[in-house]
C-alpha cells in the first residue's frame, strides 16, 4: 500500500513529517510519497518556488525509510488537480494497487469542493488526519453520507480494496502550519524546532519568506540570543503567530 501526501509545502515543517510518519507506520505503509504542488486551485499561491519547495521536501526527507519525493505536479502546467496526479499515479502502479491519499482535517471538510472529488475516491482511498483547530463534526450534510458510506471499521479494510474507503487516522496533535512559520520569519522571529533545520537553512538562504535574519545559534561567549544585545528590529519574545 502507498500513501499519498499532497501539499504546498511552503515551507514542510514537522506537523507534515510527523503525522506522515504516524500515518506509515500505523497502516503499514511500504512507500510515503510527498507531493509538492505547483499551482494551488483553492488557496493563495505559494511564496517560495516550485524548485525551491522541492529541495526543502528533498532536505526534509532525506534518509527517512519509504519517504521519497514525488514531483510529478511540479512539472506540470496549470492546476494542480489531484484527481489528475492520482490519474498519472494509476498509470505508473497500475489499477490494483491500494493508494491512500493523506489529508489533515481541515482539508477534509472542504474535500467535496474539490474538483471531482468521487472521482478522486475512485482512484484512492482517503485516509484523514485530525489536525488541531479542525472541525471534527463534518457540517455539510452530503460529506456525512460519504463517511457514513465509505468510512471502514478496522484499517485492514483499506487493504482489501484499491480506493474508495475513508480511514480516520489518530496522529500527533501538533500546531505547526506552515503559515505560521512563514509570518515568523517575516517579522524576524525563529520557527526554529517547528521544521527542520536543513529547511529553515534553505528558506533563509533563499530568503523566500522575506525574513529579516535572525540569530539562532548562542553567540561566540556563548550566551543565547535572548540574552544578548538584540539587533535593531528584533526581539525575542514568545514566539506566537504575528
Ligand atoms: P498553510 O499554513 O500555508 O496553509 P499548511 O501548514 O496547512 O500550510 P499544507 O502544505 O497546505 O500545509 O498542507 C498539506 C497537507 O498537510 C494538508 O492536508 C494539511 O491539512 C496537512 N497538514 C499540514 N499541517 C498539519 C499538521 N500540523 N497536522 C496534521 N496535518 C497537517
Amino acid at each position: 500500500m502507498i500513501g499519498l501526501f499532497g501539499g504546498t509545502f511552503d515551507p514542510i515543517h514537522f506537523g507534515h513529517l510527523r503525522v506522515g510518519l504516524d500515518v506509515q507506520q500505523a497502516l503499514g505503509l511500504e512507500e510515503l510519497r510527498f507531493l509538492p504542488l505547483n499551482v494551488a486551485v483553492h488557496r493563495e499561491q505559494p511564496a517560495a518556488g516550485g524548485a525551491l519547495r522541492r529541495e526543502m521536501v528533498r532536505v526534509a526527507i532525506a534518509g527517512q525509510p519509504g519517504f521519497r519525493l514525488d514531483d510529478r505536479e511540479l512539472s506540470r502546467s496549470g492546476h494542480s488537480y489531484t484527481v489528475d496526479t492520482l490519474a498519472s499515479l494509476r498509470e505508473e502502479l497500475g489499477r490494483e494497487m491500494p493508494l491512500c491519499l493523506l489529508v489533515g482535517g481541515d482539508a477534509f471538510n472542504s474535500f467535496l469542493d474539490w474538483h471531482r472529488p468521487r472521482d478522486i475516491l475512485s482512484m484512492a482511498h482517503l485516509v484523514v488526519m485530525q489536525r488541531p483547530g479542525a472541525q471534527t463534526h463534518h457540517r455539510d450534510p452530503a460529506l456525512r453520507d460519504e463517511v457514513q458510506a465509505r468510512r471502514c471499521g478496522h484499517m485492514a479494510e483499506l487493504e482489501l480494496a484499491p480506493a474508495g474507503r475513508i480511514w480516520f487516522q489518530d496522529v500527533t496533535q501538533l500546531e505547526i502550519s506552515s503559515t505560521r512559520i512563514r509570518r515568523m520569519l517575516a517579522a524576524g522571529r525563529s520557527p526554529r524546532f517547528l521544521l527542520p533545520d536543513a529547511v529553515l537553512d534553505l528558506a533563509r538562504r533563499e530568503d523566500c519568506y522575506a525574513g529579516r535574519q535572525c540569530a539562532d545559534s548562542a553567540d561566540s561567549d556563548g550566551r543565547p540570543p535572548a540574552a544578548s544585545a538584540a539587533a535593531p528590529g528584533h526581539t525575542n519574545t514568545g514566539d506566537t503567530d504575528a
